[in-house]
């Protein structure tokens, strides 16, 4: 299944967390776009897929984003002088992400195809956004083995 079809699905499991949680219309219209988009996660694990793709961009930026924000918090100016560290740990993050997809890449439809790695996914949404999120983020996760018609447990 290609990635419109997954965010399709991960579309329609997000309308049905929304409705579960009984959410006004503007937080209904943010939860089914990250169930929407958490349906193309488990493909992280496939050279060619779209989310591979935009995780080799995103991850990189955030991976910088995040050491400048955690070196820097309240004075930007402070870039200059810490440069060193902003970029050592930015580089460490990517190097990080590159070393795991290429090294220890699971195997296509392996761990990131499993309920397990669903509710793992659920939980980190769940610690950085609260529970509206995280469960739109499960449901479009868990959508994507539904879509692949192969649901494991772990
Ligand atoms: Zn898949």
């Amino acid at each position: 299944m290609n990635w419109p079809e997954h965010m399709f699905i991960g579309a329609l499991f997000g309308i049905a967390a929304a409705v579960a949680l009984n959410a006004a219309m503007v937080d209904a219209f943010f939860i089914v776009g990250v169930a929407s988009l958490s349906s193309l996660v488990p493909d992280i694990d496939h050279d060619s897929s779209k989310i591979r793709k935009t995780a080799d961009i995103v991850v990189p930026i955030s991976a910088f984003a995040f050491s400048i924000a955690s070196t820097c918090s309240n004075d930007l100016f402070c870039i200059f002088p810490h440069f060193n560290e902003i970029l050592i740990l930015g580089l460490a993050i990517t190097g990080l992400y590159m070393i795991v997809l290429t090294f220890l890449r699971p195997k296509h439809r392996g761990i990131t195809h499993t309920l397990f790695s669903a509710a793992v996914f659920g939980l980190v949404l769940y610690l950085f956004s609260g529970f509206p999120f995280a469960l739109a983020g499960f449901a479009g996760y868990a959508s994507h083995l539904f879509a692949d018609k192969h649901i494991k447990v772990i």
